[in-house]
C-alpha cells in the first residue's frame, strides 16, 4: 500500500551550476518525493539520495506552483532556461492524475516562458499535451519516454507500476501527432547487461522508437550498481526467472559502480549504426536562448556534442573541450564580444585547438555586426 503524505518543501526550483548535455536542463524541478514506479533498478535506493522508503511512500509538494512561481518573480537574477522534471521521481506517477502537481508547475512555467524537459514512464503525460504544443511555441519542449525493452515480460518485472513499453510509444506517438513542435524521443538507458543488451532488443527500441516519431535516442549501456540500489536489484534478480544473470552481471562489475569501461565501448558501434540506419539522432537539439546567451550556447552545444560523439567512437574523452563547453554557459557576455576583442584564448579552458575549430562557426554569425553589449539579439 503506497502511503502519500503532503509536505510543504522551502524549495520549488533548484539551478544547477552547469547544465548538462544530455537533457540540456539549468533548472530541476521535482513536483514529488518518492515515485510509485518502483523500478527495480531504481538508484533512487542507493544511500547517495537519503530516500527511505521512496516507493512506498510519496511525498506531495504542497503549493509548489506557487512558490515557484514567487520565486520566479522576485528573483533578479534567475534567466529563463530549461527546466527539468523526472531526475529521481516520475512528475507523471498515477498519484498525478488526481493531485495534478506537474500541471501546476507546467502552468507557471508557461506563462513565465520557460524551457522544459521531461522524462517519464508513463502515458499520463498525454493529459498534457496542449500545455506542451503551449509552451513548444513559445520556446521550447522536449519529451522523453525511458524505454530499455520492447518485452513487456522483462519490462513488467524491471518496471512493474509504470506504463508497458508499447503504451509509452504510443504516448509518443500521439504527442508528436498532436504536438509536432514538441521534440520527442526515447531515454534508452539504463541498457541492462545480459538482459536487454543484446542486437535484437538494441535494433527493436531503436525502430520501434523511430516508427512511433522519435527524434530522438539517448543511450547508455549498462547500468549503476551502488550500494543498496546493488543489493535490492540482486535481490530481485536471485528470486526471478532471470536469475542465471546474476553471477555474470557480479563477474562484470567485480564490486564496481559502473561496468568496466570496454563493455559500453563494444556497444557503441552497435548503437550507432542501428541510429544511422534508421536515421535518428543520437543528441537532443538544444534550447537556444534569444539574448546575449544565444551564441555562448549554440557553441557550447556544438563542443559538448563533438566532445561526446568523438568519445563514443574513439573511447577517449577530452576533458578539456567538455570544461570549455559547460564552462561557455556561464559567460557572462556574448563571446561574440569576446571574439572581436581577439580574446578567445581568455576563455576559460580555451586552448588553440578549440579555437580552430568554434571560428568558423563564430565567423557565420549574422550578429557579429552588432553593437557590442547585452543588446538583444532578435
Ligand atoms: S520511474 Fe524513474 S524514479 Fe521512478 S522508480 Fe522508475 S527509475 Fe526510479
Amino acid at each position: 500500500m503506497i502511503k502519500y503524505k503532503e509536505k510543504e518543501f522551502k524549495t520549488a526550483i533548484n539551478k544547477l551550476k552547469f547544465p548538462d548535455s544530455w537533457f540540456w536542463a539549468r533548472y530541476t524541478i521535482n513536483p514529488y518525493s518518492g515515485c510509485e514506479h518502483a523500478c527495480i533498478y531504481c538508484d533512487a535506493r542507493s544511500q547517495r539520495y537519503y530516500l527511505e522508503d521512496f516507493e512506498n511512500e510519496v511525498l506531495i509538494k504542497t503549493a509548489i506552483d506557487r512558490k515557484l512561481e514567487l520565486r520566479i518573480k522576485h528573483a533578479r537574477k534567475l534567466l529563463p532556461d530549461v527546466v527539468g522534471a523526472g531526475g529521481v521521481n516520475d512528475a507523471y506517477q498515477p498519484c498525478e492524475k488526481k493531485v495534478e502537481n506537474t500541471r501546476n508547475v507546467l502552468r507557471v512555467l508557461a506563462k513565465y516562458k520557460y524551457p522544459v524537459n521531461i522524462a517519464t514512464k508513463s502515458d499520463l503525460i498525454t493529459k498534457d499535451i496542449n500545455l506542451f504544443k503551449e509552451i513548444a511555441q513559445q520556446t521550447w519542449c522536449t519529451i522523453g519516454f525511458s524505454i530499455t525493452t520492447i518485452d513487456e515480460d522483462l519490462a513488467k518485472f524491471l518496471e512493474p507500476f509504470s506504463s508497458t513499453p508499447s503504451k509509452r510509444l504510443e504516448a509518443l506517438k500521439t504527442i508528436k501527432n498532436q504536438a509536432p513542435n514538441v521534440q520527442v524521443g526515447t531515454y534508452f538507458m539504463p541498457i541492462i547487461p545480459f538482459l536487454e543488451d543484446n542486437d535484437e532488443n538494441l535494433k527493436e527500441v531503436i525502430k520501434k522508437s523511430k516508427n512511433a516519431g522519435a527524434d530522438f535516442i539517448l543511450f547508455s549501456p549498462g547500468l549503476t550498481m551502488r550500494d543498496l540500489q546493488a543489493e535490492y536489484f540482486i535481490k530481485k534478480l536471485k528470486d526471478s526467472k532471470y536469475k542465471n544473470i546474476v553471477h555474470p552481471l557480479l563477474d562484470l562489475y567485480k564490486g564496481q559502480i559502473y561496468p568496466p569501461a570496454d563493455y559500453a565501448q563494444k556497444m557503441y558501434p552497435i548503437l550507432l549504426s542501428y541510429c544511422d540506419k534508421y536515421k535518428i539522432s543520437i543528441r537532443v537539439k538544444r534550447w537556444i536562448p534569444s539574448d546575449y546567451r544565444k551564441w555562448n550556447y549554440k557553441i557550447s552545444e556544438l563542443l559538448l556534442n563533438k566532445e561526446y560523439i568523438d568519445a563514443i567512437k574513439t573511447g577517449k574523452s577530452n576533458k578539456t573541450m567538455m570544461w570549455a563547453g559547460l564552462n561557455l554557459n556561464n559567460l557572462e557576455e556574448s563571446i561574440l564580444d569576446v571574439y572581436k576583442r581577439g580574446e578567445l584564448l581568455k576563455l576559460k579552458n580555451f586552448n588553440e585547438k578549440i579555437v580552430e575549430f568554434v571560428k568558423p562557426f563564430i565567423e557565420k554569425s549574422k550578429n557579429l555586426k552588432r553593437k557590442t553589449g547585452l543588446d538583444d539579439f532578435l
